[in-house]
Order: structure tokens, then sequence, then C-alpha cells
């Protein structure tokens, strides 16, 4: 016996070897196939080379030959059944639901910073939309536009260099609902003195350009996961009232 596949559906089955360049039905597609003697699955009648075991011409259905076929896809079916079908398919749906649930599970509040920070200073408004909290897109709007001319200023001299951002989370609920963070956005420049391998802090390069800080506030929003609360941002976003 030798495990063979239909050609047309991919149903799987065992033959004895004697099938081998005989006509085979499936069962399950009632496509005509056969197998060659090196053991691969060919769609159509086999060729006539009159070397068939029983010698009866290739290419016509012999009823006694057809129920065999029956016979082994019966068995085929009932395979299904074992532990070892049993097993993959249980593995299967536990892959499948891996791969649901981490492209379900929202994304870090590191990486949302990051993503909002990026998107502000390239001016990509679109993004920023979408990471408003529920009810908060007017808000975050009006914080967008607030921000622009340091972001402006920033961009003209981002050139092809590298933007780097670093969070700092100030505030959090111990719930981790919601969360105030600092965005500090610079631009990374001197990059071929980053391998150096001398742990000599005069090499590190100081940028050109002053950095800034972005502050937000961020709060779980349901599936969504971390977004950006506009009317809160805007508070932390105000200047600091000057000391007494
Ligand atoms: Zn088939």
């Amino acid at each position: 016996m030798f495990e063979i596949e239909c050609p047309a559906c991919g149903a799987a089955g065992r033959a004895p070897k004697q099938k081998i360049q005989t006509r085979l039905v499936c069962k399950k597609c009632l496509k005509v196939f056969y197998v060659t003697p090196s053991g691969k699955t060919v769609l159509g009648e086999p060729p006539a080379t009159g070397q068939t075991a029983t010698g009866v011409s290739p290419g016509r259905a012999q009823p006694d030959r057809t129920q065999k076929v029956d016979q082994w896809f019966d068995r085929a079916s009932k395979r299904l059944f074992s532990p070892t079908s049993l097993i993959l398919t249980v593995g299967l749906m536990l892959a499948v639901a891996a791969v649901y649930f981490s492209v379900w599970r929202p994304e870090s509040l590191d990486y949302r910073v990051a993503q909002a920070a990026r998107a502000a200073v390239q001016g990509d408004r679109r993004t920023i939309q979408e990471l408003a909290a529920t009810g908060s897109g007017d808000a975050v709007d009006a914080w967008y536009l607030s921000i622009r001319p340091k972001c402006d200023e920033l961009l003209q001299r981002l050139g092809s260099n590298k933007l780097i951002v670093e969070t700092t989370v100030t505030l959090q609920d111990p719930g981790r609902q919601w969360a105030d963070v600092v965005a500090r956005v610079s631009i990374e420049e001197g990059l071929e003195r980053k391998g150096n391998v001398l742990p000599d802090a005069s090499i590190v390069e100081i940028p050109a350009s002053q950095p800034f800080s972005l502050p937000m506030a961020w709060k779980v929003d349901g599936m969504a996961g971390w977004r950006l609360d506009g009317g809160r941002t805007r508070e932390l976003s105000k200047p600091a009232p000057a000391a007494p």
C-alpha cells in the first residue's frame, strides 16, 4: 500500500502497489487520475502502455476496479477520525486562534506614542485622526494644529535623517486604563559614529537641532486599545503657569 492524493481535490487515500498506471476515480470529486511508477498522481487517463497488471486496455473504467477505489476512499474517510487527525485538527485550530489573537491584541502604548509623534512631525493628519479616542476627534485635531509650528520646524531639518521618539510615562493609573506621557522627539544625526566601539562619551555627537517634547494623554478605548485623549492632551499642552 502507498499513500496517494487526488491531484484534483487533494483527497487523501491509499492504494495497493498494483494500482500504479491504472485508471482511478476520486470518490470525492469524481475526477479520473492515475499513479505513475514514481508515485506521482496525474489527472486524466493513464498512458496506453499496455503494461497494466491485468492487461486490460486502460482508459476504460472497469466496474470492479472503481469499487476497489471506492473502498480505499472509504478507508480514507475513516482515517479522518483517527487520533492523529484529531491532534492535527486541534493543533490547526490553536494556530488559527493564536494568529487571531495576535492580530487583535492592541498595540503597546510606546508604539502608539511613537506612531502619533511621527505622524505629527510628518504632517500626517489622517493618522492622528485615526489615533483619536472616541468622541475626541475635534480636540485631537485642535491639538494637532496647535503643535504644527514646532513640528514643521523639525520636519524642515529632518531631511533624510531618522526621527527618534522617546516616550516617558509621567502618570499612569494602576489599572493601566489611561496614561500621561511625554514624547521627546529628536533627529538622529551622525549615525556612523554610533558604530564606534570606543565607549567614549565625547564621541557622541550632540544633535544640531533641538529636540522638543510633546505631552500627550492616552487612554484605553475598548478593543481599539490605546487612543489619544484629545481633551486631556490639550490640557497637558498648555504652557505651565508661571511660578509664583
Ligand atoms: Zn478528488
